[in-house]
């Protein structure tokens, strides 16, 4: 299985759509979340603008140690290219979001609209930021041997990727702590995504949670080196990811 390797349409766009809505006029609809494995849900519009201060302390531990040139994947509203660019460093952003593209360049950033995974997107990078569980853009844990392959024809030697993530076994845990998952089915991380914002639906997605045991397994297999950064508050953390 191949990973895609496009971009979004505008008009199936509904997070670049908020994204716009709320940086031209200061206010947003809701941005509604549906997946056929949890309750529908919503993203703060807002929250997507967040300033440095505002941040999780795991997202300000992965600015601070993020450093050289750096890539900001799947930047969204720009949020951590601009916090970097205020610490004197140097990102560049990239988003397969036409609509959220728009506005980082409305913001002043050289963003770029192209997916993670097209070999268009080159260049050597010191540091490559995947944020706001920055594992999703993986998709599916069968995807995890070509995100490894290209962040090795990303990364500048002695490079890393920093990426945060969430173990969702407390989604499947019983009140006495034992974990019922099947373990004959799919890897229970990965989550199927749609969203609406107001008459803008976007496709569906798969999107990738992923523990730290399973990133580390798969890391070492594929010539890298993981290390817990940092724990968050509820089963989230910071990962980072180096060649061996
Ligand atoms: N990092 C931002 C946005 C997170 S939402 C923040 O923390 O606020 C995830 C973003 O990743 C969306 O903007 C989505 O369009 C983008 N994205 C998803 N898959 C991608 C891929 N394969 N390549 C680049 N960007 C991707």
């Amino acid at each position: 299985m191949t990973t895609d390797t496009t971009c979004l349409a505008p008009e199936k766009d509904p997070m670049g759509a908020a994204i716009r809505d709320y940086y031209s006029t200061g206010k947003a609809g809701r941005l509604r979340v549906f997946s056929s494995q949890f309750d529908e849900d919503e993203i703060p519009v807002a929250g997507l603008f967040r300033t440095y201060p505002e941040m999780p302390a795991l997202e300000q531990k992965a600015l601070q140690l993020a450093g050289g040139l750096i890539l900001d994947v799947g930047a969204g509203s720009g949020c951590h290219t601009l916090a970097l660019k205020e610490m004197g460093k140097d990102a560049l952003p990239a988003d397969i979001s036409p609509l959220s593209v728009e506005v980082m360049r409305a913001r002043g950033l050289d963003a770029r609209l192209v997916n993670l995974f097209d070999p268009r997107l080159a260049g050597q990078f010191d540091t490559v930021l995947m944020l706001m569980n920055g594992s999703g853009v993986i998709g599916r844990l069968e995807n995890i041997g070509a995100f490894f392959r290209r962040m090795k024809q990303l990364l500048a030697p002695g490079g890393c990727v920093l990426m945060d993530s969430s173990d969702l076994r407390y989604l499947f845990e019983d009140g006495d702590g034992s974990f019922a998952v099947d373990l004959a089915a799919d890897y229970y991380g990965q989550v199927d995504f749609r969203m609406q914002y107001k008459n803008v639906k976007g496709d569906p997605f798969d999107w990738l949670y992923i523990d730290f045991g399973t990133l580390s397994l798969y890391a070492s297999q594929y010539g890298f080196r993981a290390e817990k950064v940092q724990s968050g508050e509820h089963y989230d953390y910071l990962a980072r990811l180096t060649l061996r």
